[in-house]
């Protein structure tokens, strides 16, 4: 309960904060088709679910059932990036087979709906999540640390790494970098440009933080994939 409580707290602060800082440096009207309490609602449910999870994990941690550890090994540094990098494209697999799957008519309306429901995405779109949703994403953190061994700060990079993308995707178009995903990195890389153009076409882009799998499994906006060209660089008027 007292790690329940705290947990809470702290993902509901993390969240409010980081939306609430992109909101104020990015947002100088409110963009239509938006609807932020009822994201920052179902980003409340949400938090209460992680909140449970990490719970979860501190109490299998304190009775040695999870893999997490807080051993630092100077001759073995590389271990901490590699295993970042790891849980990153892990979950980005996990993220992609399971949206795909939340898109699925029977699915879409117990598990997804609510992420899509403000047309445009905001910041605070960023965690809204219905609790079924939450909980699967969830049940992927709770696989992870009892499979992977991992060290308590490759674990909060991770957690940090999830918050910050989630709120960089959900920016929306007109703030996006204009560069950067034209750039050979940005090509790879899931940005507000490639995420917004789901939530405006359900049927494309389902990946989360790598554009890999929506390459391999032809979910591509094929006008993403053009933009991408260097001649598009070049638009009248742009
Ligand atoms: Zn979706
Ligand atoms: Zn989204």
């Amino acid at each position: 309960m007292f790690y329940m409580f705290t947990f809470f707290g702290i993902i509901l602060l993390r969240y409010l904060a980081m939306a609430g800082f992109a909101h104020r440096l990015f947002y100088h009207h409110q963009p239509a088709n938006v609807s932020v309490p009822r994201d920052i609602h179902l980003s409340v449910l949400s938090t209460g679910i992680f909140a449970l999870a990490t719970a979860l994990i501190m109490t299998l941690y304190d009775q040695g059932m999870t893999r997490l550890h807080g051993r630092m090994d100077a001759a073995n540094w590389w271990v901490l990036p590699l295993s970042y990098l790891a849980v990153l494209v892990l979950q980005d697999a996990y993220f992609y087979a399971t949206h795909r799957l939340f898109h699925h008519p029977k699915l879409f309306r117990w598990f997804h709906q609510g992420h899509h429901r403000s047309r445009q995405p905001t910041p605070w779109t960023s965690f809204a999540f219905d609790p079924l949703e939450a909980g699967v994403q969830a049940l992927f953190l709770i696989g992870v640390v009892m499979l992977i061994p991992l060290h308590f700060a490759t674990l909060l990079a991770v957690l940090t790494t999830m918050t910050v993308w989630a709120v960089v995707n959900h920016l929306g178009l007109e703030v996006l970098p204009l560069r950067f995903p034209h750039h050979w990195l940005g090509r790879w890389v899931i940005g507000p440009a490639h995420h917004s153009i789901h939530h405006r076409r359900h049927g494309k882009h389902f990946g989360l933080y790598f554009t890999f799998w929506d390459w391999v499994f032809g979910s591509e906006d094929p006008a993403y994939a053009d933009a991408l060209q260097p001649s598009a660089l070049v638009r009248p008027g742009a």
